[in-house]
Formats: C-alpha cells, sequence, structure tokens
C-alpha cells in the first residue's frame, strides 16, 4: 500500500518531537525558517520512511499528514 507524506512548514514550530521519535531516523530540523520564525523540519532521507505515523501522532500542531494514496483499478476489457 502506498502512502502520501506531507509536512506543513508553517505548522510546524521546530520542536524536534517527532524528530526524536521517528524509528528510522527519516527527519531533520531545517536551516531554513518558516513564515513563523521556526526551523520547521524535513524528510532527510525519505527512502527510509515506513509510513508507521508515530510522528504524526507525537506532533501537537498537527502538522504532518500521511494518507493513504489510492490506486485506480486498471479497467480490463
Ligand atoms: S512515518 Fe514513521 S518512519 Fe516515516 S518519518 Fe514518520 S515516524 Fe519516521
Ligand atoms: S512535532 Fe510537529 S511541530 Fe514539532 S517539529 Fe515535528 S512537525 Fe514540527
Amino acid at each position: 500500500m502506498a502512502y502520501k507524506y506531507f509536512i506543513d512548514c508553517d505548522r510546524c514550530k521546530g520542536c524536534g518531537l517527532c524528530v526524536n521519535v521517528c524509528p528510522k531516523n527519516v527527519l531533520e530540523i531545517s536551516d531554513e525558517v518558516n513564515t513563523k520564525g521556526y526551523f520547521p523540519i524535513y524528510q532527510a532521507r525519505p527512502e527510509d520512511c515506513v509510513s508507521c505515523a508515530t510522528c504524526y501522532r507525537m506532533c501537537p500542531d498537527v502538522a504532518i499528514a500521511i494518507t493513504e494514496i489510492v490506486e485506480e483499478m486498471s479497467q480490463q476489457k
């Protein structure tokens, strides 16, 4: 099953909670500020993400979204 991972950078306060709980060490804090003056996270190693949603559950600011990608069934005639 495929998932789409989305970070709303302008909601992120750069608290690092999600960075610390990620079991795959995927996330890092950016060195560029967002519109609110915080340093948001980004997926530094997206290929290692297993879509476990631990970071999503941990974020107090709902800055992370993980959604399932529904793949269209190919229509066979
Ligand atoms: S979904 Fe899991 S593996 Fe992926 S970044 Fe979040 S905590 Fe890490
Ligand atoms: S837990 Fe949320 S607010 Fe904190 S760094 Fe992660 S995404 Fe940003």
